[in-house]
């Protein structure tokens, strides 16, 4: 085996070459020598596949749920087809509330059980593997990479914000991430049954297409800045604002799954945190296990010295074993596709109801009022 071995010009932090002025009588760090990785990474490759195919999934989702609409709309004229479940994934508050409906009855949801059961596969990712479903299976947060990624090369480059504006900003999801947990929480099993069987409830999910079907001036503003700030800023939405994120960021806190730096191979070269989206300071700690961590694996991909840099499954008592990025994807799929197929094994997959109780609701979605929720309960707004 032959291995490369370079003298590395000097110590950086950031890509940057820090030559610091020695004191006197200093004794200068002697420089690492740079063992070279023999084996090019395929990470991003193997990311990418898996982006294209949930966001591909999502659009074929999203196409599907639209047809269905208008077959509703038209009353049933043009060509019937079946709703797409799958459309629940995009309800993470629903999905909040039928986990927490599930918890307090012992039972399974009658109305949107995709919601439930899409919500728990994506909880039991991050539990597991991080907050990889934010990395690699979210189609909102691929769009939001790929749009800063085109900020970059449009502009050269992308902002930082100052610390004393990122961190007041990225406590915002946790805000909303909080007050939806508290609303939920203060709800009781049956009303949460209630709510979702509200007319209201049971076309939210039409209620959000057509929020970006019938876009207003306001709206058309709102996410015209959102792109702007996704192009110049790294994962804008996902950083500051996703609620969503923030859920899963918590629950990876207990996940066995980390980076790993292994600081004698490391040649304190940077380049890691340089690329590193969450703006870790990868290049400066042994392990990262930070809630912004999306287990994307930019910072392996970049890392230059052999067996430096990795995703590591760490489990007290066993030794720590390295996780490759093929193995991260085939544990996504088994979640994703175990949950999902159990759901429809099982017979809790699709929400039934009468045909011209679908055709009414659906014309009138936008017509249906909020149900009130006071003390627990719930009710319809008159
Ligand atoms: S630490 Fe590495 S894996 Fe985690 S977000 Fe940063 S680049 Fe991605
Ligand atoms: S872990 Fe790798 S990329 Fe990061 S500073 Fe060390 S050698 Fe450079």
């Amino acid at each position: 085996m032959q291995v490369t071995v370079e003298r590395y010009p000097a110590p950086t932090r950031n890509g940057a070459n820090l030559e610091l002025p020695k004191l006197h009588g200093e004794i200068s760090k002697p420089r690492k020598k740079l063992v070279r990785r023999e084996k090019k990474d395929a990470s991003q490759h193997i990311r990418l596949a898996v982006q294209s195919a949930f966001l591909i999934l999502s659009v074929w989702i999203g196409g599907q749920f639209y047809f269905w609409v208008r077959w509703a709309e038209t009353g049933g004229r043009t060509a019937e087809i079946t709703r797409p479940a799958g459309v629940e994934g995009g309800l993470p508050i629903e999905g909040l509330m039928q986990s927490r409906y599930v918890l307090a009855s012992g039972h399974l949801p009658r109305l949107h059980p995709a919601a439930f059961f899409l919500f728990a596969a994506f909880t039991l990712s991050s539990l597991l593997l991080r907050k990889s479903f934010c990395g690699w299976m979210c189609p909102v947060g691929t769009i939001s990479e790929y749009l800063w990624k085109f900020g970059r090369n449009v502009l050269g480059r992308n902002v930082r914000l100052p610390r004393w504006i990122d961190l007041p900003l990225r406590s915002l999801k946790y805000l909303l991430l909080g007050f939806f947990a508290y609303a939920i929480a203060m709800m009781s099993a049956v009303a949460i049954a209630d709510f979702v069987a509200s007319p209201y409830g049971l076309v939210v999910d039409v209620r959000m297409l057509n929020f970006f079907r019938f876009i207003d001036g306001t709206t058309a503003c709102v996410l015209g800045i959102l792109v702007l700030a996704s192009m110049m800023v790294q994962n804008f939405w996902c950083r500051y604002l996703c609620p969503y994120g923030a859920w899963m960021g918590l629950i990876s806190l207990v996940s066995p799954v980390l980076i790993a730096r292994r600081e004698s191979t490391c040649i304190d070269c940077g380049k890691c945190a340089k690329v590193c989206p969450s703006a870790l300071p990868v290049d400066r700690l042994i392990q990262i296990r930070s809630a912004e961590c999306m287990s994307c694996l930019e910072c392996v991909a970049v890392c230059p010295a052999k067996n430096t840099l990795d995703l590591q499954v760490a489990v007290p008592t066993k030794p720590r074993r390295v996780l490759p990025a093929w193995q991260l994807a085939i544990g996504l799929a088994v979640i994703f596709f175990g949950f999902v197929g159990y759901a429809k094994l099982s017979g809790h997959w699709q929400t039934s109801l009468p045909r011209e109780v679908v055709l009414k609701l659906v014309s009138a979605a936008n017509e249906q009022n909020h149900p009130i929720i006071e003390n627990g309960h719930s009710g319809t707004e008159q």
